[in-house]
């Protein structure tokens, strides 16, 4: 049996219950259908059968499991650090023990392949374990001493807290953002998204056999303008963490005004990799790829935009595409293939729709530029070369394996091309020249940037975007400081002078 055959036979053996039960809400420890009895279908992309059925969450889902999280929170905010550290550690352990599991089924729900998916459970883990070992001193405060007061800062968890999810690599981004609310001391209601339902409830109940008390974490499924929109509506909930489309992440700023909700946004990107003419070539081409080819460059960081300087543009094009077309695309499953099927017929729609964006503007399709079958959501990788910075194929986030190359001549035109999207999410320079990586980097337009490299997270450091790629940061102890409020306390040390209003000079009142 090869590995493929093999995979695809334990993968029936885990999604067995769920072609037989449906994905279903958890509230309150309790998996339950939606209210209405209502489901939707999700549809795998690999051969658009149907994975199975799930529960079709609304208002009335949201209100039940905002009230859960809300009597829930109380208990889990006193419950000393140590023992939240415990309990999350547990998750993690728990994730480790299903690894297999959570990656055959996430990547038959989203069409990711196996080689990337299968380091996407561990890293869950990681971000658990990571989480687990800061809830102790979450809370811990400053000390600010006046000439009269002894002053002390103290963190408390803001309250329960909503958590919505993209469709990529949806297990290891629920992760990101649950597991510092739940170290935070804050309780969840998580709304993940529906082209890839499944994961989402497997980690939620790892969450509650590792010891999680009912209603700490929530899970509703259904549609963003529907359960996603009362979640961000809810005046229980006192803060959204978002993941997803900038349009997305203004609509939701829009529909928590009432409720004054506090958000926390990762957005979209249009991000840059930058080739100078010192860089080394072949790391800087294996990155290049590597950043927009992987996950079916879904994925936020990927290097969608390569700007190579004019000197040695049609080398590393050359280069470029005979990578490009030996790239393999296959069944995700199959430990060979590099690139899976997009997400949802929706998606392959609109990414093959840039390939005639492409043409109609006059840019040269120089690799791929079509699907691939008519079964599944499989396109060929893509390479853009002949673009213009102002061209939509160089300024949109298309979010598929397609890169636009842009050469540029100077180092400030290559910072005005950079710099010239709605985007800023991450961007990524290659060049041996120190000084002109320090130049440079300082004055790109970006949250996050590697120097020769391409993207390696490192849990401590800041991760988010500036212009429209988000608002906020995660990682280290920028999560906390979302998911808590600072509180100010003043003790006086002696008898400081307070005025005294109403009170006569030199005597009674
Ligand atoms: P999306 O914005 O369409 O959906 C994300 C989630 O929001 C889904 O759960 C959806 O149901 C929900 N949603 C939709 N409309 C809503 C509404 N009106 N109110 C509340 N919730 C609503 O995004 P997507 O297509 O699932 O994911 C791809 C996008 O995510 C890309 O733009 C990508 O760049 C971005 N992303 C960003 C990061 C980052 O860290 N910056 C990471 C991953 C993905």
């Amino acid at each position: 049996m090869s590995e493929l055959q093999s995979n695809l036979a334990k993968l029936e053996g885990y999604l067995a219950r769920f072609r037989e039960a449906g994905v279903q809400n958890l509230i309150g420890g309790a998996a339950v259908a939606a209210r209405t009895g209502a489901v939707f279908r999700s549809v795998s992309p690999v051969d658009d059968s149907v994975v199975c059925e799930v529960a079709k969450g609304g208002p009335a889902d949201i209100d039940a499991a905002a009230a859960a999280a809300k009597d829930a929170f109380p208990a889990w905010r006193d419950l000393p650090g140590a023992e939240r550290k415990a309990i999350l550690h547990r998750i993690a352990d728990g994730i480790v023990a299903r690894a297999e599991e959570i990656a055959l089924c996430e990547c038959w729900d989203t069409g990711q392949a196996i080689r990337f998916m299968s380091k996407a459970a561990l890293r869950g883990a990681e971000n658990f374990r990571f989480f687990a070992d800061r809830a102790p001193a979450a809370r811990d405060g400053q000390t600010l001493p006046s000439p009269t007061l002894m002053n002390l800062t103290t963190r408390v968890p803001i309250g329960p807290v909503g958590v919505i999810t993209p469709w990529n690599t949806p297990f290891m981004l629920s992760t990101w953002k649950i597991a510092p609310a739940l170290a935070a001391g804050c309780t969840v209601v998580h709304k993940p998204a529906e082209f890839s339902p499944v994961t989402a409830q497997i980690l939620c109940e790892i969450a509650h056999e590792a010891g999680l008390p009912p209603g700490v974490w929530n899970l509703v499924n259904g549609f963003g303008e529907d359960a996603g929109r009362a979640l961000t509506e809810h005046p229980d909930i006192r803060a959204i963490a978002f993941v997803g489309e900038s349009k997305t992440g203004s609509m939701i700023m829009r529909q928590g005004a009432d409720t004054l909700k506090r958000v926390h946004f990762e957005l979209g990107g249009k991000n840059p990799v930058v080739v100078f003419d010192d860089a080394d070539h072949d790391r800087a081409l294996d990155a290049a790829v590597f950043m927009i080819y992987s996950l079916n460059g879904e994925r936020c960081t990927s290097s969608s935009r390569l700007l190579v300087q004019a000197s040695i543009a049609e080398d590393f094009t050359a280069q470029l595409v005979e990578r490009v077309n030996a790239i393999r695309v296959g069944h995700p499953l199959d430990p060979a293939t590099e690139v899976g099927p997009l997400i949802h017929k929706e998606h392959l729609d609109k990414v093959t729709g840039y390939f005639d964006v492409a043409r109609a503007d006059g840019a040269t399709i120089a690799a791929g530029g079509e699907r691939i079958g008519e079964t599944g959501c499989y396109v060929r990788p893509t390479l853009f070369t002949g673009a213009r910075p102002d061209m939509r194929i160089s300024q949109e986030e298309i979010f598929g394996p397609v890169l636009t190359v842009l050469p540029f001549a100077t180092e400030n035109e290559a910072l005005e091309i950079a710099n010239d999207v709605p985007y800023g999410l991450t961007a990524y320079v290659w060049t041996n020249d120190l000084s002109r990586a320090l130049r440079f980097t300082d004055r790109l337009e970006a949250g996050m940037i590697w120097v020769n490299s391409e993207n390696v997270r490192h849990l401590p450091t800041p991760f988010g975007g500036v212009k429209a790629s988000g608002i906020g940061r995660d990682g280290g102890d920028w999560s906390f400081e979302f998911y808590m409020e600072q509180k100010h306390i003043g003790l006086a040390l002696g008898e400081h002078g307070i005025p005294q209003l109403g009170k006569l000079p030199g005597g009674a009142p």
